[in-house]
Parts: structure tokens; sequence; C-alpha cells
């Protein structure tokens, strides 16, 4: 028995049809559709993290152009997983959704103020922002579960290495989907 949160990264119109778009994104809108549908079913929360950008943002001048800007439709989550109501949505300015964030406030007050203990993570891109946050969620004692199906990255290479990396620096599991909500019904 585990204290889980469902975290669905960076799954926005941007980065899925937009301006930073890749095309494998669209393979894993099913599954994290069914990850969401089963967490809810199980009262699992689930929390959007999501990139918010001011065009100023450092990662934005400096490495990517302009990207999910806050409050355009290129930052809202893709209409297929649009937030249900009691989801948290939690905005971001760079890779982790830790950094400057309200995620680790919002993780410890679930479950009655148990605090979450287990973090599934889904969306985008499995070597950047799923990489980065599993890294603080790592250094702040949380453990981690990667759908290996709810993942992805530009090429089949930044996905297979990302997830990897994944397994072997932060101790995360990766499993697909249907083993991931198979085990919400054990709870
Ligand atoms: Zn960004």
């Amino acid at each position: 028995m585990s204290n889980k949160a469902v975290i669905i990264v960076d799954m926005l119109n941007d980065f899925v049809t937009g301006d930073l778009k890749t095309e494998r994104a669209a393979t894993i809108v099913p599954n994290l559709k069914k990850l969401v549908e089963k967490a809810r079913e199980h009262g699992v929360p689930v929390i959007y993290s999501n990139d918010a950008h001011y065009k100023h943002d450092f990662e934005v001048v400096r490495k990517w152009g302009d990207h999910a800007i806050k409050d355009t439709l290129g930052a809202q989550v893709i209409r297929e997983l649009a937030p249900r109501e009691g989801a948290f949505i939690v905005e971001k300015r760079v890779y982790s959704g830790f950094y400057e964030t309200g995620l680790e406030l919002l993780l410890r007050s679930l479950y009655g103020g148990k605090g979450v203990d287990t973090v599934i993570l889904g969306g985008l891109h499995t070597h950047i922002c799923i990489r980065h946050t599993s890294a603080d969620a790592f250094f702040r004692g949380y453990r981690i579960e990667i759908a290996s199906d709810g993942v992805e990255a530009f090429s089949q290479k930044d996905h297979e290495e990302g997830l990897k990396y994944l397994e072997e620096v932060y101790n995360a599991e990766v499993k697909t989907v249907n083993e991931i909500v198979a085990e919400f019904k054990k709870q």
C-alpha cells in the first residue's frame, strides 16, 4: 500500500501539435487517457505539471524559443487529456516540476496530510522534463514509477536512453500503463 499520485508532464498543445511538436507524442495519448481515468476511478490524485512560460524565461530565450507561453492556447493541456474536476494544475517555468513551484507542498498535503510517497510520471519528454522532475522527486525521497508507454521524446534514442537513465540513476520503476493501473486495483 502506498500513497500514489499521477503527474502528467507537459501534454500541452505546443508539444503535441504546435511549435515544439513531436509526432511521437500522439502515440502516448490513449495510454495517458487510460492512466488518468483509472487513477480517477481509484481515488489516486492526478496532477498536471505544465510549462507556463514568460517570454523572457531563460529556457525560452536561451534554448527553445517561444513555447507554452503562459495563458496561450499552446500552453493548454491537449483536449483529449483536459483536466477534469478534482485534478490539480501546477505551472512550472523550467524543466523540473518541483523547481520554484507548489508541487512539493501539494504532494505533502494529500492523503489527509500523510502525503504522497510514490509519484507516477507520464508525458513529455523522457530525457528532459521527465528526467529533471524525476531528479527532484528522487532528491526529496519519493519513489518513482515511469509509464514506459506513457512518456515520449523527440527520437527513439532520446526516449530509450532517457528511460535507462531514470532506472539506473533514480531507481525509477519503468512499467506499462496497464501494469500501473492493475496495481491501483490492489490498493
Ligand atoms: Zn519549457
